[in-house]
């Protein structure tokens, strides 16, 4: 695969114009659909074999995401695309102004492991959307997918509008001397960085969907039974290994023992067969992170939980007691486990939040309107659940993204369709009247007007 003709052939094409026109956009669009959907089975079944996903969750969470996201920008991307018009001002009386959101070229979108389905075809459909040609890269840790969907592309589409290219770290690295015209990075925040260095040596514009340790606050009005509920089908869907999964628990002191309580008789309920659990709970993703994870279960003492198998490589949903400074709260765990501190006054608890680097989400358990509005008005974070956790991505109405150390930019429905666009603004001034009074030479009757209309 020789990369700088491959970038170069996409932005060859991209100059044609083709990918300009809505009816190709529809249509690409709609191959796209066909794809996913004629080959859910073999895709659900990649990702299965790459780490034991359930069908259930492929499914629901990656297969069902991305056809739910395609219909969306089927159906509105004719909206979507039309020329902005907007008022125009006193400064530049009389004209037309108006947006155009136009496509940046040839972008390069890199995808992760952990949703190796969703995290490369959502942004893409965004790209496809907005009219640009693209290269993926999906992660080299979930080979079969990435075999799968490379395939796939290959099979379907025209290399020099979209092309998928199957790597490691090496090939992440060639591809990213390339001047793409925009990059779209859904990873850690570690290589988050490398990717921003790359992209600054020819200023191109990046979407950083990066993690962070997400946290889930249950305050003591809050129905515990459905606290602990959600919280641990959060930590497990995918057996904690996704982005905004509950990274830890801070729990109110008045309702900790309950909160035991309940997780104690959700995991029950989640794992209750022991057979089943075993198909239908995923695996860590591979030794080196079972090992890190075990490694820090080490020095834990589980409240709930803390088996774990390392011929299946499967972790038991584990819960631990931690302080501020155990191990467990020091990075993003990505796996079953959740400590959880004990706090007491809310304020406090808010402070310490601020106090982290700025999580992807946050999940607040609470009936209170006053402390909902509070945590969301005093915690940074880039979006989230009050009473659930996970679910703010399935509405493509609301922005997924990150800020601070957990990302830069955010994508979905509309806002994929603008991350993918940049706006071009264009006044469009009549020929008469030709107002003079801007012209030189200036005078002071002249500035007399300006001053007129402006004070
Ligand atoms: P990673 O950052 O190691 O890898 C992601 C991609 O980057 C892969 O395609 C890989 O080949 C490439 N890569 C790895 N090293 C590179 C290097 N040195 N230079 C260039 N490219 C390189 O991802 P990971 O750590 O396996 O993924 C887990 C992280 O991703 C977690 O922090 C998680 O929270 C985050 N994540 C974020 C989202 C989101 O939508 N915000 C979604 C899923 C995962």
């Amino acid at each position: 695969m020789n990369i700088p003709e491959l970038v170069s052939s996409q932005k060859e094409h991209f100059h044609t114009g083709e990918t300009l026109e809505l009816p190709f956009r529809l249509q690409q669009l709609q191959t796209l659909r066909d794809l996913v959907s004629d080959n859910h089975d073999l895709l659900c079944d990649a990702v299965y074999r790459d780490f034991g996903k359930p069908e259930f969750e492929v499914y629901t969470n990656e297969i069902a995401v991305v056809l739910q996201e395609i219909d969306t920008h089927l159906k509105n991307l004719r909206d979507w695309a039309k020329p902005e018009s907007v008022k125009g001002s006193k400064l530049t009386f009389p004209s037309r102004n108006k947006i155009y959101s136009q496509p940046y070229g040839a972008v390069l979108i890199i995808g992760t492991w952990n949703y190796p389905v969703q995290l490369l075809l959502l942004p893409l459909i965004g790209a496809i959307s907005a009219g640009n040609c693209t290269i993926l890269k999906p992660s080299e840790l979930a080979p079969e997918t990435s075999r799968a969907i490379t395939g796939l592309i290959s099979d379907r589409f025209n290399r020099n509008y979209l092309a998928s290219v199957e790597g490691d770290a090496g090939t992440s690295r060639e591809l990213l001397k390339e001047a793409f015209n925009y990059i779209f990075f859904t990873g850690s925040t570690r290589v988050g960085k490398i990717v921003m260095q790359a992209a600054a040596e020819n200023l191109t514009p990046v979407t950083l969907e990066l993690g962070g340790k997400s946290p889930a606050i249950i305050h003591k009005d809050a129905e515990i039974e459905i606290a602990a509920r959600r919280i641990w089908w959060g930590k497990y869907v995918n057996a904690g290994q996704t982005c905004v999964a509950p990274d830890f628990a801070a729990v109110h002191r008045d309702v900790e023992d309950s909160f035991i309580r309940y997780s104690e008789k959700v995991i029950g309920e989640f794992m209750a067969d022991r057979t089943n659990g075993i198909k239908a709970y995923s695996r860590i993703i591979n030794e080196n992170h079972f090992n890190r994870l075990t490694n820090m279960l080490s020095k834990s003492e589980p409240v709930i939980g803390g088996e774990a198998d390392p011929n299946s490589r499967q972790i038991a949903p584990t819960m631990v007691r931690a302080g501020w400074d155990h191990p467990l709260m020091e990075d993003e765990i990505f796996g079953p486990i959740l400590p959880y501190i004990v706090y007491d006054d809310l304020n406090d608890l808010n402070q310490r939040l601020r106090d982290m680097p700025s999580p992807l989400a946050l999940y607040l358990f609470t009936k209170n309107n006053d402390i909902k509005n509070t945590v969301i008005r005093d915690v940074p974070f880039g979006g989230g659940c009050i009473n659930d956790t996970l679910t703010h991505l399935g509405n493509s109405n609301l922005p997924f993204g990150g800020v601070g150390l957990s990302g830069i930019g955010n994508y979905h429905g509309k806002f994929s369709f603008d991350t993918f666009s940049y706006k071009k603004s264009i006044l469009d001034k009549p020929v008469w009247p030709d107002l003079t009074f801007r012209y030189p030479p200036y005078s002071g009757i002249k500035l007399n007007l300006f001053k007129k209309i402006f004070s």
